[in-house]
């Protein structure tokens, strides 16, 4: 269905000759080409400011070819390049209605070339991943086949490549179609994930990480057809999830044991790019660092003022308070030198009087060092 509505215009009137000679002349002033269909001269978006009550502004957009006249709800190019081009196939896919206002041959040409140029990159995409996931599935085959053939070579009973070759359970082709790792023999998988640490650069480990092994067993009850989620799915609400639930996690695996060996916290402030940040850190017998926060400082600093002790302590405090109810838990604070972060948990020690601060001497060995290096 159409996701924009069309308001009710009064059918197109009859084009006078004044119409036609001016749709010639608009002509003149047509672009060689355009990127967007908002660029054509035809096509008018509007964005309405939000009147009292809304919040969000609306947007609408306009075809200004004589005779056509009509708005439509919302912005959506392709729906707008369809209505342009007047190409009915197109229209039908997009249900989207076909200009039948009086636009010049040249006006819908431009239409015509954008929407070319975008079939074009549409079918070079698709032809690319093709080519790419044959290119993939091809070079993983090789490798699975070569494995096999050290196995089967060192074998009595097969030692040619074309036994290795029949040895295996799937050909390229069959293997490209399959969409899940179901019908993968072991070399096969094994295949895919070398290569998969070799072309994206992965530690060696990564066969042998949980979160890996447990795609691995959930892939094996996937549906078929499955596809990973892209980018921008990953991005959202999924991204939030897990860091919450990680967030959680790991606060319950720092506070296991913390009534026998306490809880430590640590941090410091950076300034990364021109952003000035302040990392929250929290450790304990179970979990050697676990990061907790990272504090964007810059409205702070733009109001003049400065990440003294006070912002510090209560950045900290409200964490600590949210782990250590009793205030017998927290027993040490890892700071480096600077005055603003010994002050800070020294103001921590008048909330937690069994916590001591330590300065974190190796940090400021490490910038001594540095300064060294550089001066030879
Ligand atoms: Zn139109």
């Amino acid at each position: 269905m159409a996701s924009d509505s069309e308001d009710d215009d009064p059918p197109a009137s009859p084009l006078s000759s004044l119409e036609h000679a001016s749709a010639h002349e608009d002509d003149a002033r047509l672009p060689e080409s355009i990127s967007t269909v908002w660029e054509h001269p035809l096509i008018e978006l509007v964005t309405v400011p939000p009147s009292e009550g809304q919040l969000n502004s609306t947007m609408f957009w306009k075809c200004l070819a004589p005779g056509c006249q009509k708005k439509f709800n919302g912005k959506n190019a392709t729906k707008a390049l369809a209505h342009g081009s007047q190409d009915q196939p197109y229209c039908s896919e997009q249900h989207a209605k076909p200009c039948k206002g009086i636009a010049s041959p040249a006006a819908i040409d431009l239409f015509r070339a954008l929407l070319a140029n975008k079939l074009r990159k549409k079918a070079g995409y698709k032809r690319g991943s093709i080519l790419v996931a044959a290119a993939i599935s091809g070079a993983q085959s090789r490798v699975a086949d070569a494995k096999k053939l050290t196995l089967t070579s060192g074998a009595s009973t097969v030692s040619s490549a074309e036994g290795s070759v029949a040895h295996r359970q799937l050909d390229v082709a069959s293997a490209f179609d399959k969409a899940t790792i179901e019908g993968c023999n072991s070399a096969d998988l094994d295949a895919a994930i070398a290569q998969m640490v070799y072309c994206k650069a992965l530690p060696f480990s990564f066969g042998e990480c949980p979160y890996f092994q447990r795609v691995l067993d959930v892939a094996r009850s996937a549906p078929r057809g499955y596809k990973a989620p892209k980018r921008n799915i990953l991005a959202g609400d999924w991204h939030d999830l897990s860091y919450k639930t990680e967030l959680d996690r790991g606060f319950e695996e720092l506070m296991v044991d913390a009534g026998v060996f306490g809880v430590g916290f640590f941090g410091d402030a950076a300034t990364i790019h021109k952003c000035p940040l302040v990392n929250m850190f929290a450790s304990s017998f179970n979990v050697p660092a676990m990061l907790v926060d990272i504090v964007d400082c810059t409205d702070r600093l733009r109001e003049g003022e400065k990440k003294d002790g006070t912002f510090i302590s209560n950045l900290f405090l409200p964490l600590i308070d949210s782990l250590d109810v009793m205030k017998n838990l927290t027993d040490i604070v890892f700071f480096d030198g600077g005055s603003n972060f010994q002050l800070a948990g020294r103001l921590m020690q008048v909330h937690y009087p069994r916590i001591t601060v330590v300065h974190g001497l190796e940090h400021v060995c490490r910038l001594r060092l540095r300064t060294l290096q550089r001066l030879m």
